[in-house]
């Protein structure tokens, strides 16, 4: 989920002011003093001058991904708690029914669920529609609750498997690319592997890293992307079809139409192939994986 620094700075602040003016005055002081007696901000927080008079708990809703695990690793190693009086205001409240959902997702500009690019992620058009998973969870820490950062728009399916179990990835961290902790590839066990899907078998590779380890398993990736083996099928069979003569054949064509080889690549595949839109259409990181390793993706040539 990139998005460029100021934008993303802009979405979060707005996000924020929001939430305070939909939150009692008299509990935001009460969550302010919980943080500044509970929390040692000074040091969770070591930040500059002109940011001293921002409150503690806005420092915690607008705090970036590394600062929320130091605040979850400093919670536990204090064993902090909070009473169940702040708490229900915090998930009852705060989190339940005055956070815009839909706004927020709209804001993101994300459609599809960034943990399993296989569902859409809007449900209707009600504010509190969309499923918002806590990557930390909120019972353990409801004070990071509604927390940006803490806030991932998901679908219903990975929502509820996740629960309040801990993933190994944030879609939030930019700090290594979707393409270099996953690769989609297929496995062929049988010449009719054209018309008897259980010919193929759809395979991820998690490389050395295996960051995505955890979320991989807990959500049952690999075997709920065995559905889709009819996409491979369907890429197998464009794979005959566009060879690299017929794409310069179709671009010559209808240049016109294409700002570059890419968007005819990404016609021809039906999804899109750069990792920054892969959350903008179902599967199209496998998709994208699969058909460069089949050749009818070939790159990003400019015309
Ligand atoms: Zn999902």
């Amino acid at each position: 989920m990139k998005k460029d620094v100021n934008v993303r700075q802009q979405i979060v602040k707005n996000y924020f002011e929001k939430l305070r003016g939909r939150c009692q005055g008299s509990y935001i002081k009460n969550v302010n003093n919980w943080c500044d007696i509970n929390l040692d901000i000074d040091h969770l927080f070591p930040d500059k001058q002109n940011e001293k008079l921002i409150t503690s708990f806005e420092k915690v809703v607008t705090a970036d991904l590394t600062k929320l695990l130091s605040i979850r690793d400093y919670i536990d190693t204090n064993k902090i708690k909070m009473t169940d009086g702040l708490k229900n205001y915090l998930l009852k409240t705060v989190y339940q029914c005055n956070i815009d959902r839909l706004a927020f997702v709209r804001d993101l500009g994300v459609s599809v669920c960034p943990y399993c690019n296989r569902n859409f992620i809007n449900s209707s058009s009600r504010k509190t529609s969309c499923q918002l998973d806590h990557f930390i969870n909120k019972s353990d820490y409801p004070i990071l609750s509604v927390s940006f950062y803490n806030l991932v728009p998901v679908c219903g399916s990975c929502n509820h498997k996740k629960g309040t179990k801990d993933f190994s990835y944030s879609p939030y961290d930019n700090t290594i690319g979707i393409d270099d902790m996953l690769t989609f590839s297929y496995d062929i066990k049988g010449v009719e592997y054209l018309s008897d899907l259980s010919k193929l078998d759809i395979l991820i590779d998690l490389g050395l890293n295996k960051i995505l380890d955890k979320n991989i398993e807990i959500l049952e990736l690999e075997e709920m992307y065995q559905i889709h083996k009819d996409v491979v099928q369907e890429l197998l069979i464009k794979k005959e079809i566009y060879t690299e003569e017929y794409q310069e054949q179709l671009f010559r064509e209808f240049g016109g139409v294409f700002a570059s080889k890419q968007e005819l690549e990404q016609l021809i595949i039906g999804a899109y192939i750069d990792s920054e839109n892969y959350g903008k259409r179902p599967l199209s990181k496998m998709i994208s994986d699969i058909g460069k390793e089949l050749g009818i993706v070939r790159g990003n040539k400019k015309i």
